[in-house]
């Protein structure tokens, strides 16, 4: 059950206090406080975990402060949309705002190989007017023998570079849970130039104890890949993990599934279900043509099918992209193949921007007043 607070409710205040007494006497219910913060006004939720079988809905809507109350039957407790007026999670991470209705873009290296690159890098994404960015320090590899990206060694040159050329946030991989506490340590030591966004792999998409890790903290953002070779019910599944242990600053993302039947394609392009994933949570989602593709094969109108498949996610309406960028992808030391180049970063940019304005033009088209669903509620 799910107890929606009046907007703007202060802990602090005696209604807040009162309801807070009352849940606590109420037999095996456990209550844990959600802040969902929009541009307006914060919403405090209230999820009520246990035996709430007995609660009647009626009851707990007289309750202080209480607005409105939700039975909860499915899954996903906290991320589900559970109502058409639940709007969708919106967080700020170091001035870069995420939501199911915005789009950022974090064009970087798959893996930081040499400060040069991640100079070159940075600087081409400052100069288009960009402030995030992704950079791989600890990578999972097929093989033990493959590079293994530079680890904790790298993140100190690698933060201060961010900082000087306006990077705000990095999606950076972590594999277990000792990562969250270098990167951590690493930004303190370095002063905090830039900040960081986890990522867990879609290797580690069903790591419990790495989403319960990444869960505890709340100061890091998690991009959570759905899992390449499950359900996406197992990979929302995993988000909740996150979501359960108290971070709801989530972004989920889809790259591709691990099947020959996508071939060409390194992964089977799974961006059909952006709409799926808005419908069935209130997560922000992103796409990452980059693994899902795999290669910079070129379409016969002109365009790499990298840049269509990041289309066909933006105009679904995705939130966030992930894509391999490298300055020499025949020197890169993972997914070189794959990287675009430098040069076309300003037209990749163009083309996203676009389609999404074009996403957000469709919306309006389907928008009458009948047909309005849940991801209408902000604009
Ligand atoms: C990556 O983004 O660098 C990566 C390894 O992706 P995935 O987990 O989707 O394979
Ligand atoms: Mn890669």
């Amino acid at each position: 059950m799910i107890l929606i607070l009046e907007p703007n409710t202060s802990p602090d205040s005696p209604e807040h206090r009162a309801l807070m007494a009352h849940l606590a006497r109420l037999p095996n219910i456990q209550a844990r406080t959600h802040q969902v913060r929009g541009a307006q006004q914060t919403l405090t939720e209230i999820y009520l975990i246990g035996d709430t079988s007995s609660l009647s809905v009626e009851d707990m809507a007289q309750l202080p402060a209480v607005d409105r109350v939700i039975r909860v039957s499915e899954e996903y407790r906290v991320i589900g949309r559970h109502d058409d007026q639940q709007p969708g999670f919106e967080f700020e991470a170091n001035g870069v705002r995420f939501s199911q209705d915005n789009l950022n873009i974090f064009a970087g290296l798959c893996a930081v190989d040499t400060p040069e690159h991640v100079e070159a890098m940075m600087q081409a994404l400052q100069a288009h007017g960009q402030f995030c960015t992704r950079m791989g320090a600890y990578k999972p590899r097929t093989s033990p023998y493959a590079f293994q990206g530079l680890g904790r060694d790298c993140l100190p040159w690698v933060f201060e570079l961010a900082g000087k050329y306006g990077i705000r946030l990095i999606a950076m991989e972590v594999t277990h849970e000792n990562h969250i506490d270098e990167i951590r340590e690493a930004l303190e030591k370095t002063g905090h130039p830039t900040a960081v966004m986890l990522q867990i792999g879609t290797r580690n998409t069903q790591n419990f104890e790495l989403l319960k890790a990444a869960g505890r903290q709340t100061e890091m953002p998690v991009l959570l890949k759905r899992g390449f070779g499950i359900t996406l019910e197992e990979s929302l599944n995993a988000a909740e993990y996150l979501a359960s242990e108290g971070n709801t600053r989530i972004v989920f993302c889809l790259r591709g599934m691990k099947t020959h039947l996508g071939d060409p394609h390194r992964n089977f392009v799974d961006f059909a279900h952006v709409p799926v994933v808005k419908r069935l949570t209130r997560l922000p989602v992103c796409i990452d043509p980059s693994h899902s593709v795999g290669s910079r094969q070129r379409a016969p109108d002109g365009i790499l099918e990298i840049v269509h498949a990041t289309a066909q996610g933006l105009i679904a309406g995705a939130n966030m992209v992930l894509v391999d960028f490298h300055p020499a992808p025949e020197k890169a030391l993972v997914d070189g193949p794959q990287a675009l180049l430098l040069e076309e970063l300003g037209t990749f940019l163009e083309d996203a921007r676009l389609v999404h304005e074009t996403w957000h033009r469709r919306r309006a088209i389907h928008a009458g007043p009948a047909k309005r669903g849940p991801t209408d509620t902000t604009q």
